[in-house]
């Protein structure tokens, strides 16, 4: 019995993306059970975020997911990542510079190593 369990756990290792309609279809139920976003509590969802990254052991299953909106969404990616989101900077008119000018606008990241 035991080469069985050998090859289950090499298996349980393996840790791949959800893809294709499958994640769609996921991604979809996640939006509609969970409209606002579950970080801020005040935006209406728009992305579908992992609770725990893949790159941590996280997996594509529902108790891991959550809805969030674009803003917490790549807070919470940078967080994950380790990269410190830049300080709101302050424009020369005295007005904090909108958020979505501090990006470079790529959304899903995967982990570096
Ligand atoms: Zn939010």
């Amino acid at each position: 019995m035991s080469w069985r369990r050998k090859e289950y756990e090499r298996d349980r290792g393996r840790q791949r993306r959800t893809v294709g309609r499958k994640w769609l279809a996921m991604r979809h139920v996640v939006l509609v059970e969970e409209p606002v976003c579950m970080i801020c509590g005040r935006k209406a969802s728009t992305q579908v975020d992992h609770k725990i990254p893949l790159c941590k052991g996280g997996t594509d299953t529902r108790d891991n997911l959550q809805g969030v909106c674009d803003e917490c969404h790549n807070e919470k990616t940078a967080k994950d990542l380790g990269i410190k989101p830049p300080p709101n900077k302050i424009g020369l008119d005295g007005y904090p510079i909108p958020k979505g000018d501090r990006t470079n606008g790529t959304n899903e990241k995967e982990c570096g190593v």
